[in-house]
Protein backbone atom coordinates (compact mmCIF):
# COMPACT_ATOMS: atom_id res chain seq x y z
CA UNK A 1 0.00 0.00 0.00
CA UNK A 2 2.63 2.50 0.95
CA UNK A 3 4.69 1.80 -1.68
CA UNK A 4 2.75 4.20 -3.77
CA UNK A 5 3.79 7.07 -1.42
CA UNK A 6 6.98 6.41 -1.76
CA UNK A 7 7.27 6.85 -5.48
CA UNK A 8 7.95 10.23 -6.27
CA UNK A 9 4.71 12.19 -7.64
CA UNK A 10 5.94 14.28 -9.93
CA UNK A 11 8.07 13.38 -13.54
CA UNK A 12 11.46 13.72 -13.84
CA UNK A 13 11.73 16.30 -17.23
CA UNK A 14 12.52 15.33 -20.29
CA UNK A 15 15.31 16.85 -21.46
CA UNK A 16 16.90 16.90 -25.69
CA UNK A 17 20.34 17.27 -26.23
CA UNK A 18 20.21 20.01 -28.79
CA UNK A 19 18.54 19.60 -32.24
CA UNK A 20 17.64 16.18 -31.25
CA UNK A 21 13.92 17.44 -30.88
CA UNK A 22 13.68 18.92 -34.36
CA UNK A 23 15.83 15.99 -35.87
CA UNK A 24 12.57 13.45 -34.50
CA UNK A 25 9.92 15.35 -35.59
CA UNK A 26 10.98 15.44 -38.86
CA UNK A 27 11.87 11.64 -38.74
CA UNK A 28 8.10 11.26 -37.28
CA UNK A 29 6.38 13.50 -39.62
CA UNK A 30 8.30 11.68 -42.83
CA UNK A 31 7.55 8.18 -41.45
CA UNK A 32 4.03 9.15 -40.76
CA UNK A 33 3.81 10.43 -44.30
CA UNK A 34 0.45 12.20 -43.40
CA UNK A 35 -1.30 8.91 -43.09
CA UNK A 36 -0.05 6.40 -40.36
CA UNK A 37 1.03 6.51 -37.01
CA UNK A 38 4.97 6.07 -36.43
CA UNK A 39 7.21 5.77 -32.97
CA UNK A 40 10.60 5.56 -31.26
CA UNK A 41 11.94 4.49 -28.28
CA UNK A 42 13.65 7.77 -27.51
CA UNK A 43 17.64 6.87 -25.47
CA UNK A 44 19.69 8.32 -23.47
CA UNK A 45 23.74 7.04 -22.97
CA UNK A 46 24.97 5.97 -19.80
CA UNK A 47 26.93 9.32 -19.59
CA UNK A 48 24.13 11.93 -20.03
CA UNK A 49 21.22 12.49 -19.08
CA UNK A 50 19.50 13.89 -22.43
CA UNK A 51 17.77 12.33 -25.49
CA UNK A 52 20.33 11.89 -27.92
CA UNK A 53 18.85 8.81 -29.68
CA UNK A 54 15.70 7.00 -31.03
CA UNK A 55 14.85 3.73 -32.20
CA UNK A 56 12.09 3.73 -34.46
CA UNK A 57 9.47 1.08 -33.90
CA UNK A 58 9.91 -0.24 -37.63
CA UNK A 59 13.63 -0.45 -37.00
CA UNK A 60 12.52 -3.76 -34.49
CA UNK A 61 9.49 -4.55 -36.15
CA UNK A 62 8.58 -4.00 -39.77
CA UNK A 63 5.01 -4.68 -39.35
CA UNK A 64 4.98 -2.43 -35.79
CA UNK A 65 2.40 0.79 -38.22
CA UNK A 66 0.61 -2.07 -40.29
CA UNK A 67 -2.31 -2.62 -37.34
CA UNK A 68 -4.88 -0.10 -36.20
CA UNK A 69 -2.66 1.09 -33.50
CA UNK A 70 1.06 0.41 -32.94
CA UNK A 71 1.99 -2.56 -31.63
CA UNK A 72 5.31 -4.62 -31.31
CA UNK A 73 5.94 -8.37 -31.29
CA UNK A 74 7.73 -9.35 -28.43
CA UNK A 75 10.86 -9.82 -30.27
CA UNK A 76 10.70 -6.03 -31.02
CA UNK A 77 11.70 -5.48 -27.33
CA UNK A 78 14.22 -8.56 -27.95
CA UNK A 79 16.86 -6.54 -30.54
CA UNK A 80 15.52 -2.68 -28.22
CA UNK A 81 18.33 -4.75 -26.03
CA UNK A 82 20.19 -5.65 -28.28
CA UNK A 83 20.67 -2.11 -29.84
CA UNK A 84 20.87 -0.76 -26.56
CA UNK A 85 23.76 -2.94 -25.27
CA UNK A 86 26.09 -2.60 -28.41
CA UNK A 87 25.35 1.23 -28.45
CA UNK A 88 25.58 2.09 -24.49
CA UNK A 89 21.82 3.48 -24.86
CA UNK A 90 19.12 3.81 -22.11
CA UNK A 91 15.65 3.87 -23.12
CA UNK A 92 13.92 6.24 -21.04
CA UNK A 93 10.57 7.30 -23.36
CA UNK A 94 9.11 7.16 -26.10
CA UNK A 95 7.03 9.42 -28.57
CA UNK A 96 4.28 7.79 -31.12
CA UNK A 97 2.41 10.08 -33.47
CA UNK A 98 -1.42 10.68 -34.04
CA UNK A 99 -3.27 11.90 -37.04
CA UNK A 100 -5.85 14.90 -34.46
CA UNK A 101 -4.94 16.06 -30.83
CA UNK A 102 -2.08 14.61 -28.59
CA UNK A 103 -4.84 12.87 -26.20
CA UNK A 104 -3.87 9.09 -25.65
CA UNK A 105 -5.84 6.25 -26.96
CA UNK A 106 -7.52 3.83 -24.84
CA UNK A 107 -5.08 1.22 -26.37
CA UNK A 108 -2.23 3.36 -25.73
CA UNK A 109 -3.39 3.74 -21.80
CA UNK A 110 -4.27 -0.24 -21.59
CA UNK A 111 -0.79 -1.26 -23.58
CA UNK A 112 2.27 0.92 -22.21
CA UNK A 113 5.32 0.33 -24.46
CA UNK A 114 7.31 0.03 -21.42
CA UNK A 115 5.18 -0.72 -18.45
CA UNK A 116 7.38 0.03 -16.07
CA UNK A 117 5.98 2.66 -13.43
CA UNK A 118 7.92 6.51 -14.06
CA UNK A 119 8.11 5.51 -18.29
CA UNK A 120 7.14 8.36 -20.46
CA UNK A 121 4.78 8.28 -23.72
CA UNK A 122 5.18 11.52 -25.62
CA UNK A 123 2.55 11.71 -28.27
CA UNK A 124 2.85 13.85 -30.81
CA UNK A 125 -0.33 15.58 -32.89
CA UNK A 126 -1.28 15.90 -36.44
CA UNK A 127 1.18 12.83 -37.73
CA UNK A 128 3.92 15.54 -36.55
CA UNK A 129 3.71 16.53 -39.70
CA UNK A 130 4.12 20.44 -38.97
CA UNK A 131 6.25 22.06 -36.63
CA UNK A 132 5.99 20.40 -33.53
CA UNK A 133 6.39 22.28 -30.11
CA UNK A 134 6.99 20.81 -26.48
CA UNK A 135 3.89 22.41 -25.70
CA UNK A 136 2.09 20.41 -28.71
CA UNK A 137 2.66 16.73 -27.61
CA UNK A 138 0.95 15.20 -24.64
CA UNK A 139 3.27 14.27 -21.94
CA UNK A 140 2.18 11.05 -20.70
CA UNK A 141 3.96 9.99 -17.33
CA UNK A 142 2.94 6.04 -16.83
CA UNK A 143 1.98 5.17 -12.66
CA UNK A 144 1.18 1.43 -13.45
CA UNK A 145 -1.44 -0.38 -13.40
CA UNK A 146 -2.53 0.74 -16.36
CA UNK A 147 -2.88 4.35 -14.61
CA UNK A 148 -1.43 7.67 -15.95
CA UNK A 149 -0.60 11.18 -15.55
CA UNK A 150 -1.16 13.43 -18.47
CA UNK A 151 0.18 16.90 -19.11
CA UNK A 152 -1.13 19.22 -22.36
CA UNK A 153 0.76 22.21 -23.49
CA UNK A 154 2.51 24.77 -20.83
CA UNK A 155 2.41 21.75 -18.63
CA UNK A 156 4.09 19.24 -21.01
CA UNK A 157 6.24 22.14 -22.18
CA UNK A 158 7.65 22.74 -18.85
CA UNK A 159 8.72 18.89 -18.40
CA UNK A 160 10.48 18.91 -21.76
CA UNK A 161 13.89 21.22 -22.53
CA UNK A 162 14.28 20.92 -26.54
CA UNK A 163 16.49 23.44 -27.47
ZN1 LIG B 1 -1.72 6.41 -29.66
Amino acid sequence: MNSCKAMSSLPRPLEFAPGVWRALMEDLGRRSAGEREAGAFLCRTHHSSQVRRWICYEALDPLALHHDYIRLETVAFARLADVCSLEGLIVIADIHSHPGGPVQSESDRRHPMIAIAGHVALIAPRFASDIIRPRDVSFNWYRGNHRWRSYFYFDAAALITAP
